[in-house]
């Protein structure tokens, strides 16, 4: 588990204004959840790991891991602490003059581990990333997506008990992103790692993360379980997370475009009657996107009508709490 307390970390600048990289930041993951922490460049995502990593010291504030409090914690006890953390990197980092086993060796070799007993456990690890035929190669005989695996075999081969994540797939396609956060998820399943994962991708919220954060000048925006924030359709996460659908404008040219958006939760208006609305408005269905998550499943339709009911339409969407917005030209 990680808590944060009130954290702040504030640079000083010689002859300028101090930066407040993180501003009081509250947080608690629990115990294998699976949490994404968003934000723009400059929120302080990158610091916040740092701290969590204990590379920096919060300037007040506590930090937890697994009940550790890691400013108070003495150098040697610092060590201990510090490997129930494992790390995986944006590109994997790896070290190239090793092969994949070496790679992951390294950290169970320095941390004291025997010889017999750091191959066995090199061996789980490669098989549990689905690597075990390349474990002579060498990282560049790797592809990034195998690198990732061994960067993420490397990161647990200590057996932590939380994984941290900074950008752990903006190097890779697609596909292999989708190899790498199953493989993520599967990780957690299997040994309950806590992972913290630092993205700017909302398709890696999507896809494995039960709860986000919103980071925003060092502070949190919105935080929440991913079901929970998506509910909340018109606010800026729920947004990113699930945005609406794109629509040429090209195609509807002489119509207002509304986006209307509605969840399955418990008292919403079903599809079927905002469907039925968009009918009586005469509007049509332009473009639509339906996604899952967790229990929620949420939708954002694109409705085209003529600009003269346009008014009609927020207006009895609206009362029947439904959201809906005119889309800015
Ligand atoms: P992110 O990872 O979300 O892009 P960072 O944590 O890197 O954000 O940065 C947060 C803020 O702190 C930014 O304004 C950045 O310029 C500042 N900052 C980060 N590291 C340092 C540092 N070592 N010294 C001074 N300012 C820093």
């Amino acid at each position: 588990m990680i808590e944060l307390k009130d954290v702040r970390k504030v640079y000083p600048r010689r002859g300028e204004e101090d930066v407040v990289a993180l501003d009081g930041i509250s947080l608690t993951v629990p115990s294998g959840e699976i949490h994404g922490i968003v934000g723009e460049s400059g929120a302080g995502k990158s610091t916040l790991i740092r701290c969590l990593t204990a590379l920096e010291k919060p300037s007040s504030g506590s930090i937890l891991v697994d009940g550790n409090n890691l400013s108070e914690l003495p150098a040697n006890e610092l060590r201990d602490a510090r490997r129930t953390i494992g790390m995986v990197f944006q590109g994997a980092n790896l070290l190239d003059a090793r092969t994949a086993a070496g790679n992951i060796a390294y950290p169970l070799r320095l941390a004291g581990l025997s010889k017999g007993e750091t191959r066995d456990r090199v061996g789980e690890m490669l098989r549990l990333v689905g690597i075990a035929d390349r474990s002579s190669s060498f990282p560049s005989q790797l592809s990034g997506g195998q690198r990732q695996r061994v960067g993420i075999a490397r990161a647990m081969a200590d057996s932590p008990s939380v994984l941290l994540c900074d950008e752990p797939t903006s190097a890779l396609d697609t596909e292999t992103t989708d190899q790498i956060l199953g493989l993520l998820k599967s990780v957690r399943d299997t040994y309950g790692v806590t992972v913290l994962i630092i993205t700017h991708e909302m398709g890696v919220v999507r896809k494995i993360c039960d709860s986000v954060t919103l980071l925003d000048h060092g502070r949190i925006v919105s935080s929440g379980p991913v079901s929970e924030v998506v509910s909340d359709v018109s606010s800026p996460l729920a947004r990113q997370i699930v945005p609406n659908p794109s629509l040429d404008r090209d195609d509807v040219v002489g119509k207002t475009i509304i986006d209307v958006a509605f969840t399955s939760r418990p008292g919403e208006p079903t599809g079927s009657r905002v469907m039925a609305m968009a009918a009586e408005l005469g509007a049509d269905i332009g473009a639509g996107t339906f996604e899952t998550l967790g229990n929620v499943q949420v939708a954002r339709l694109a409705l085209t009508l003529d600009p003269d009911r346009a008014d009609e339409a927020i207006d009895s969407f609206s009362k029947a709490g439904i959201v809906a917005e005119v889309r800015a030209a």
